[in-house]
């Protein structure tokens, strides 16, 4: 029997508390209860918006949708060879309690990924990423249902095309499926990740000389808790535009005009700029109005002060981004994907 929910709102499922009412809504706890959705939806001529935690999403309006939010749980060894784990997770765990649940059991690889909000099957969609690791490290398969008539797949992570906070599922196949299970490919040994500079000096503040992957984990989570706003207290979505990647030479055409710029390598011919930097130097930092603004110590987030609207949520961004391409010429593009409103 399906608890389908009409007109309800979707405030307290997304973490920057935007108001927005779905067409309906439905929870699903077991592979049968998706298909049964995908059913259901499919008779009533609904698109599905498959949900998570709802930490990377932004609602413009009202969404004319069955907003169907994954709650599958289980976590599973499929093998273990040597030095080598594989595990089969399903979409509706939190990605931080697999983080810390692989830590206890001597499953590593995961520890800079920590404290990161979410479940794990959003996190293959943006190719999650923190500290100098991206998930895409660890992804041997994917598991999933399409959306239109429920076909079960499975890709490779080749298949996944993974980039930087990207992958197939914001192109191709954007809007097409549902992802249900990740299978990942940790270690035995530990391999920690370290080159991150605000890690690297994190630790040796702590006087940390051999980091293990407890010690990684336990910094990742000491800076994160430090630097970024909780969104139970001030809701937001994180980094609300993704580093630019632009071409090398005006990477450092830009830095000779402003030597403080830091510019970091991105694959061949390259290089990442931090939007924060380029955001703060606009004078956007701390910076609010209409109910919403820009995080006082973080110019990457956006913090919905109380007006629960995404429209002026995303005048706001819209500014921000015509700032920041008068002043530099770069063009911001919003990480978190965008619904209602015309939007999607
Ligand atoms: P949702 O917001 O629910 O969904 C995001 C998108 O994925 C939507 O398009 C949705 O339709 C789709 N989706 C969700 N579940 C499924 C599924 N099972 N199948 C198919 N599609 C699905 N991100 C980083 O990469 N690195 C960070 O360090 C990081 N830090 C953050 C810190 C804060 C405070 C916040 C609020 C966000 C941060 N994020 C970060 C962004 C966010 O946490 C991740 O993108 C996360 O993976 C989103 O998970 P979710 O379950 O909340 O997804
Ligand atoms: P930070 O350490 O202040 O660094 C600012 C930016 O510079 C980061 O976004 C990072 O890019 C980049 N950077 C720094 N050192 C780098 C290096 N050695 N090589 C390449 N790029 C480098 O960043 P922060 O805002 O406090 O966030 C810390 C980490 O958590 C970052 O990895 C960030 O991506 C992640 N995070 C992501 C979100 C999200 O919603 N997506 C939210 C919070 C934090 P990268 O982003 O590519 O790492």
């Amino acid at each position: 029997m399906l608890r389908v929910e009409r007109a309800r709102s979707l405030a307290a499922c997304n973490t920057l508390a935007l108001e927005s009412r779905t067409r309906a809504f439905l929870r699903a706890d077991s592979a049968d209860s998706i298909a049964a959705a995908l059913d259901w939806a499919r008779s009533e001529g609904l698109a599905v918006l498959p949900l998570g935690g709802g930490s990377n999403i932004v609602l413009a309006g009202d969404v004319d949708a069955l907003v169907l939010q994954v709650r599958t749980r289980g976590r599973e060894l499929l093998r273990e060879e040597g030095d080598s784990i594989i595990l089969r997770v399903q979409a509706g765990e939190s990605w931080h309690a697999l983080v810390q649940w692989c830590l206890r059991r001597g499953y590593h690889g995961l520890e800079n990924l920590a404290l990161i909000p979410g479940t794990v099957g959003a996190a293959p969609i943006q190719n999650i990423g923190a500290y100098g690791v991206e998930l895409e490290r660890f992804v041997s398969a994917v598991h999933g249902v399409f959306l239109d008539d429920g076909r079960p797949f499975t890709f490779s992570a080749s298949q996944c095309a993974f980039g930087y906070r990207d992958s197939v599922f914001k192109h191709s196949l954007r809007d097409a499926c549902l992802l249900t299970a990740v299978d990942l490919h940790l270690h035995r040994s530990a391999r920690v990740e370290l080159a991150y500079p605000t890690l690297q000096h994190h630790l040796q503040q702590q006087g940390v000389r051999a980091p293990g992957p407890r010690e990684v984990f336990d910094a990742v989570v000491a800076i994160r808790s430090a630097r970024l706003p909780d969104p139970a207290r001030e809701p937001n979505a994180g980094s609300f535009f993704k580093n630019p990647v632009v071409p090398r030479e005006l990477a450092q055409r830009l830095a000779s005009d402003h030597p403080d710029l830091p510019v970091y390598p991105a694959g061949p011919g390259q290089a990442k700029l931090p939007a924060a930097w380029l955001i703060e130097r606009c004078g956007w930092k701390g910076r609010r109005r209409d109910g919403v603004g820009v995080h006082p110590a973080h110019a990457l987030v956006l913090v919905n002060y109380g007006d629960n609207s995404g429209a002026a949520l995303l005048a706001l961004a819209g500014e921000i981004q015509a700032s920041v391409a008068g002043h530099f010429g770069i063009a911001l593009d919003i990480e978190p994907r965008i619904y209602g409103g015309g939007y999607d």
